[in-house]
């Protein structure tokens, strides 16, 4: 047997392996107590067929795309381009639904936190953290509701996986942070807009629910609707190696990758997915991303834990295994978490750290904490959900 092809075909069923997995956790489908269906998260082909089953042809469903994406509307009665007998119609069958904000937190610095409950009543939450210095923000989006894996210094990790997050639910986290903000019909082109970017890098590890975030990528980046270029999104795992090179070909967004460590018995221990994805693994797929060029760079995260992966042999052995990849390093000082079992890196030490990498031509910019006090920032995401609330 040619041995790349052995190897492709292992690869290959292995992500057929991680999706039927990770397909376990899909929400459950939602109809209201009166048989109507939400049409947000359907992608066109979906909404052409809801309209067929109504009776409707094709181009309505591209009314409904302009209406509900670029104008934002959740009432069938303000689409003007549509008679009144139609809208009527439409809303005898279907909603256009909000995940509910359950509690809106802003900081003292101005980040927005969102404790979004969805339809079964499971909790995730969603920041908007925006930039102190222009009208513009990213909104950092949860992708589960928990996460099956257990980092050692982040929130998220202490909180079981309850269950996947619904395409309908990821769009619906930037959707609703929008309304929060005003920011409706979807500005145009390089019109200011506050809600610029999305980064997904709330709760949950996006690559082990690969479908439900592709599909709601695919929607946000539609150029009918919301529009955000893939240039706009970073989707940030925790080291999903299969599931990398499928994003890749498939979204091609900008991949963050959460590193933290540069030798496999220390992220084994505080990244335990190394122990199936190592860390020549994880760079070997990041060398592999078709995304990555100058203008386009991977981002490798560096949470800076004191006295476990600070020092200058640490920086020094980073800016080996990332030689020759397009690349930034993120350096996020340690944001603690009640109960947490670290603490942050001295600024000697951050400093230090960030010199050798800069010295070897990355940037490495040290992430200010954005709504530390409001539990909002990286890693400090988490909720009550649990499997066995049924609150429905
Ligand atoms: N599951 C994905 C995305 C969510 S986490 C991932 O792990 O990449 C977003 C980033 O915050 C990751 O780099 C994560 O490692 C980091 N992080 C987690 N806990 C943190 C903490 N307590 N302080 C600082 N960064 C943290
Ligand atoms: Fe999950 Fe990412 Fe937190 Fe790790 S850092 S536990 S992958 S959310």
């Amino acid at each position: 047997m040619n041995t790349a092809v052995g190897i492709a075909d292992l690869t290959e069923a292995e992500r057929t392996r991680i999706l039927a997995k990770t397909a376990r956790f899909n929400p459950p489908e939602y109809v209201t107590a009166d048989g109507r269906r939400d049409l947000i998260g359907l992608d066109r082909d979906q909404l052409i067929a809801e309209m067929a089953a109504i009776g409707e042809k094709p181009f309505r469903a591209k009314q409904l795309w302009h209406w509900i994406y670029h104008q934002g509307v959740t009432d069938f009665s303000v689409m003007s381009s549509i008679a009144r007998p139609l809208q009527q119609k439409l809303a005898e069958h279907f909603i256009i639904g909000r995940p509910t904000a359950a509690v809106v937190q802003t900081s003292v610095d101005d980040t927005r936190k969102f404790l979004f409950r969805f339809r079964d009543g499971q909790e995730a939450e969603t920041v908007y953290i925006p930039d102190p210095e222009e009208d513009r923000g990213a909104v950092c989006i949860s992708s589960q509701v928990g996460c099956t894996l257990s980092c050692r210094f982040c929130h998220t990790g202490t909180q079981t996986l309850v269950r996947n997050l619904g395409a309908a639910e990821i769009v619906g986290q930037f959707m609703a942070a929008r309304d929060s903000y005003g920011e409706w019909p979807s500005p145009h082109g390089e019109t200011p807009r506050l809600l610029s970017t999305i980064v997904l890098m709330g709760m949950g590890e996006p690559l082990y629910n690969y479908e439900n975030v592709a599909k709601a990528m695919r929607i946000v980046m539609d150029g009918e609707g919301i529009a955000l270029s893939r240039r706009r999104i970073t989707l940030s795992t925790s080291g999903v190696v299969p599931m990398m090179d499928r994003a890749g070909q498939e979204l091609a967004v900008n991949l963050a990758v959460s590193l933290h460590a540069v030798r496999d018995d220390l992220r084994d221990e505080i990244v335990p997915l190394n122990r199936k994805y190592p860390i020549a693994e994880v760079i070997a797929a990041c060398r592999r991303y078709p995304a990555a060029s100058n203008a386009r760079r991977i981002t490798f995260e560096y949470v800076m834990l004191k006295g476990i992966n600070d020092t200058p042999e640490d920086a020094r052995e980073l800016i080996r295994l990332i030689a020759g990849i397009p690349a930034k390093v993120n350096l996020i000082p340690f944001n603690p978490w009640p109960g947490s079992p670290y603490e942050t890196s001295s600024n000697t030490a951050i400093d230090r750290f960030a010199k050798i990498v800069m010295e070897a031509g990355f940037s490495s910019p040290v992430r200010t904490p954005r709504g530390r006090d409001i539990l909002a920032a990286c890693g400090q995401l988490r909720t009550e959900s649990r499997k066995d609330i049924d609150r429905g």
